[in-house]
């Protein structure tokens, strides 16, 4: 079994195999109010040679009965029931903030920051912050003009056409979450919460939107840059062979 996962060291993308994924289940007391629980421990290397980062997950959730027939007859025992998490936390890397592209402006890098320090304690503001990095990316990446700003739903359809509809997609649940994090005041008998994993969510979207927006522009900048020092060496070459031909055939002429 492979799934895609991004790594959360260097935000290289890859897939998983058993190469560099362990997962290791172990006992937990049982005797709580919990009943029977297992914990399982994933841990993943990065495959990017400059990183070989370690990330570590732990997942604490319920059991299943799996049914086993032995040589002398059949027994029963328990495993991990993923589908019944109770808990779950990333022990490593501890602060999940990932080195963004130069062209991020502070603002925005700060405000990013802030939502995945947040994000453990409280899912409903890392919401409300990534809502608020979301519209800072908006109106920088596509450099909204001063009379268009004003409402993120407003500034959003403005360039609707330039977002690829997939990502369209999920900038729209990413702006309805937030807002719900975002207007808590409005709503005080009415406590939606946002938990630290669907925070997590809208936060690896803004990530998505770094790398996909910031850093695909950069690349095709330093690319473009290339190709035009491709081109002027080219370009330099001809007329130097060029002017070599000239004093050849003026060598015979003469
Ligand atoms: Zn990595």
């Amino acid at each position: 079994m492979s799934q895609n996962w991004r790594c959360p060291n260097c935000g290289y993308f890859s897939t998983l195999t058993k190469e560099n994924l362990l997962m290791s289940d172990g006992f937990i007391n049982s005797r709580s109010k919990h009943g029977a629980l297992k914990v399982r421990i994933t841990s993943m290397n990065c495959p990017n040679d400059e990183c070989r980062g370690l990330t570590v997950d732990m997942h604490i959730a319920g059991v299943k009965s799996v049914g086993h027939v032995g040589p002398s007859g059949g027994s029963s025992t328990t495993e991990i029931n993923m589908e019944d998490v109770r808990w779950h936390k990333r022990l490593l890397p501890e602060a999940r903030v990932m080195p963004l592209p130069a062209s991020v402006p502070d603002e925005i890098r700060i405000t990013y920051e802030e939502a995945v320090l947040i994000s453990e304690i409280s899912g409903r503001a890392a919401a409300a912050m990534a809502r608020r990095c979301l519209q800072g990316i908006v109106r920088n990446f596509f450099n909204i003009p001063q009379e268009k700003r004003g409402n993120l739903g407003a500034e959003l359809s403005f360039v609707k056409d330039r977002i690829d509809p997939d990502l369209w997609e999920d900038i729209q649940t990413l702006r309805s979450v937030g807002d719900i994090g975002a207007h808590m005041d409005k709503n005080v008998d009415q406590i939606i919460d946002v938990s630290p994993q669907e925070a997590r969510s809208l936060i690896e979207l803004i990530e998505t939107l770094f790398a996909e927006w910031y850093a695909a522009k950069e690349k095709r900048a330093k690319n473009k840059e290339a190709l035009q020092q491709i081109f002027r060496e080219k370009r330099q070459a001809q007329k130097d062979a060029k002017e070599a031909g000239k004093s050849t055939v003026e060598g015979i002429e003469e």
